[in-house]
């Protein structure tokens, strides 16, 4: 049995027989141990006398006594399986509007300056356009292009009856406006769902957005498709960002979801707290394995956004990607978790191929 935690040690223990008192053989031991089973309350409270040297005594805590009682751990939502589901169901659906009336869905993807990192994501995306019968159109501009010349493009994508969907890479140059270029997307193909109406329609009852942004829909996708109930249920969302933390929490508790959900951001006090209340946690914030073991409710159900390169020197490119959450203490404790990577991302993606695809069915009004 591995223990491992997210500070800079690690412990490694093999328990045997948990029943016998003493059968515990420890190679490094830092800090406190608790073993126990996801989903359930601790029924019992052991303390062990470890041989190691010097002599150290131990308090486990488990659920049931049993060798496989202990071994279990949370399930992994596998973000990468569901994507591929999606995406597969997305070509089925290209390919049945194209054939019914002609019409293959178009993303527009603007890129504006040099970043390699949003290089690679509209790289991606336009791949991932590829994969599924979708067109692409890819516009690069320099970092010193000017503003009108993008509101120009989105102008021209507006009207672009090809077109049903535009994204426009975040984040922008420092010169730009970005609630000017967001704001000038039509909100019929405003796929990205950043557009001030469609957010403002998200938080408001009785009224739909055109497009629900694609990170947050893709954490409640795997919600639902992997049956985890959400009404009534109390919800954490760590981080209120415009683009996944915020939206994330509206759409937590939109009359279809139900939740009731508290949002802890950089300014609220003792957080680990109020995740620990919570059956449902999103955690959207960007600090390496911020949110330990010890933050969360046995059997809680964590979705766990964050993506955040970490030095690894036994790793090719010398860093290595984990989430916000420290996966390996808490899927002792949770029901079930994301993985990162694998997890969130591969869903965000999925998301956008599927908001371009009801755009162009909404607008050739195609069921
Ligand atoms: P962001 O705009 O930087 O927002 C971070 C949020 O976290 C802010 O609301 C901030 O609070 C909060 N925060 C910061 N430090 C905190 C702390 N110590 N305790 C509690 N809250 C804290 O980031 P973002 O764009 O939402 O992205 C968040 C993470 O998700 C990043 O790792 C990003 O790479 C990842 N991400 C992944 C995907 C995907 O597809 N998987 C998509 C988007 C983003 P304040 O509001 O008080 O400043």
């Amino acid at each position: 049995m591995n223990l491992a935690d997210c500070s800079s040690h690690s412990a490694t223990a093999r328990l045997l027989h948990f029943g016998s008192p003493g059968a515990i053989y420890l190679r490094r031991f830092v800090g406190s141990l608790h073993v126990g089973r996801c989903g359930s309350n601790p029924t019992h409270v052991k303390t062990l006398r470890l041989r190691s040297n010097p002599p150290k005594t131990l308090t486990v805590t488990a659920a049931m006594a049993s060798e496989a009682e202990l071994a279990a751990s949370a399930k992994i939502i596998d973000g990468k399986m569901v994507a591929k589901e999606i995406r597969d169901e997305i070509t089925t659906e290209v390919s049945r509007m194209k054939d019914a009336i002609g019409v293959v869905p178009g993303l527009a993807v603007m890129l504006i300056g040099e970043r390699k990192d949003s290089a690679t994501y509209v790289r991606n995306k336009k791949k991932a356009c590829e994969s599924v019968g979708i067109n692409s159109f890819e516009v690069r501009l320099p970092e010193d292009s000017a503003e009108t010349e993008v509101l120009k493009f989105i102008s021209d994508f507006n009207d672009d009856p090809a077109v049903h969907g535009i994204l426009v890479q975040l984040p922008l140059p420092k010169h730009m406006n970005e609630q000017n270029i967001l704001n000038a997307v039509s909100i019929e193909k405003d796929v990205d769902g950043f557009h001030p109406l469609n957010i403002g329609r998200l938080a408001m009852r009785g009224r739909e957005p055109s497009f629900v942004p694609c990170t947050p829909k893709g954490c409640i996708e795997l919600l639902h498709r992997y049956g985890f109930q959400i009404k009534g249920k109390k919800a954490v969302v760590i981080g209120r960002s415009n683009i996944v933390g915020m939206p994330a929490a509206l759409l937590l508790q939109v009359l279809r979801e139900d939740a009731t959900v508290t949002i802890v951001h950089s300014r609220t006090q003792n957080p680990e707290q109020i995740v620990k209340e919570a059956d449902i946690v999103i955690s959207a914030v960007g600090q390496p394995d911020m949110v330990r073991g010890t933050w969360l409710k046995p059997g809680a159900v964590v979705i766990d956004v964050g993506i955040n390169p970490v030095e690894d020197a036994t790793c090719p490119r010398g860093y290595r990607l984990v989430g916000d959450v420290c996966y390996e203490e808490a899927r002792k404790v949770v029901s079930a978790i994301t993985p990162v990577p694998g997890g969130v991302g591969p869903m965000t993606i999925a998301m956008l191929l599927s908001n371009t695809l009801s755009s162009a069915k909404r607008i050739h009004n195609f069921q």
